[in-house]
């Protein structure tokens, strides 16, 4: 008989719902399993029996084990390291590491491993606690996640025809990258870019994480960056981001 697998490892809480009388079920993004579902039996109910109660956005060491019949994972201990204090004090900013969470599942297919995921998302969450810009750490967040999970717009090129591009460009949402003039017809609802918000989003791609927080932004640009990535997301995202609709009201 083979024994089963006992796993340990640290894990941001993106999702909770309750499973059947007893027990929830948690979509968790770990260091080293990537995006997993988990069963905590015996949570809810009068007889409950598991310690503290686990609370999304929040950072927890977590001990589980596989199902043999499913893909979902049996914790069997959950232990909170960083409840992230500051952003629950706070409507706008629970907003935004609601939107990081939501994002982050929506991008990410199941079980596969990336720690620089793992990473930005605790980063993040560690920044939504700061005094700093929430709306600047969340483009930045928007940024690096796309390029970490491949879905990074064309900006360096024509998403077209793949020639270089001057300052007379505009940008397609739908095809996720920069059209040149000579390539407009080929998405008619192309939007207009300036070149300052395509020197931000080129300058933060390349730039390491810890620098980026110093990169300044004018009000303009900050503004053209979350347009043009929450329409491309809106095309390229299949669930649909129940946050944006309460962080678009908050933004005006
Ligand atoms: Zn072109």
């Amino acid at each position: 008989m083979s024994k089963v697998k006992i796993q340990k490892t640290d894990a941001i809480i993106l999702r909770r719902y309750p499973l059947r009388e007893t027990s929830i079920l948690l979509v968790l993004y770990t260091k080293d399993f990537g995006k997993i579902k988990g069963v905590i039996k015996g949570v809810r109910g009068p007889r409950a029996q598991f310690g503290s109660f686990p609370e999304i956005l929040t950072l927890n060491r977590i001990v589980f084990y596989e199902s043999k019949k499913s893909e979902l994972f049996y914790i069997t201990q959950c232990d909170l390291i960083d409840l992230f204090k500051n952003i629950r004090a706070d409507l706008e900013r629970t907003a935004y590491a609601s939107y990081a969470a939501e994002l982050t599942d929506a991008a990410t297919p199941p079980n596969e491993k990336c720690e620089e995921l793992f990473t930005l998302l605790l980063n993040t969450l560690n920044l939504l606690c700061e005094p700093g810009s929430a709306r600047r750490v969340t483009r930045i967040f928007e940024i690096k996640l796309l390029l970490i999970v491949g879905l990074m717009p064309e900006l360096d090129g024509c998403v077209h025809c793949s020639k270089a591009v001057d300052a007379d460009v505009k940008f397609s949402p739908k095809l996720g990258g920069l059209l040149c003039k000579n390539c407009l017809s080929s998405d008619t609802a192309a939007i207009n870019i300036s070149p300052g918000t395509i020197n931000f989003i080129r300058h933060i791609k390349k730039t390491p994480y810890e620098k980026t927080l110093r990169v300044k932004v004018s009000k303009q640009v900050g503004e053209e960056v979350e347009n043009i990535l929450r329409k491309f997301l809106d095309m390229h995202i299949d669930i649909k981001l129940k946050t944006l609709d309460f962080l678009k009201k908050i933004e005006k």
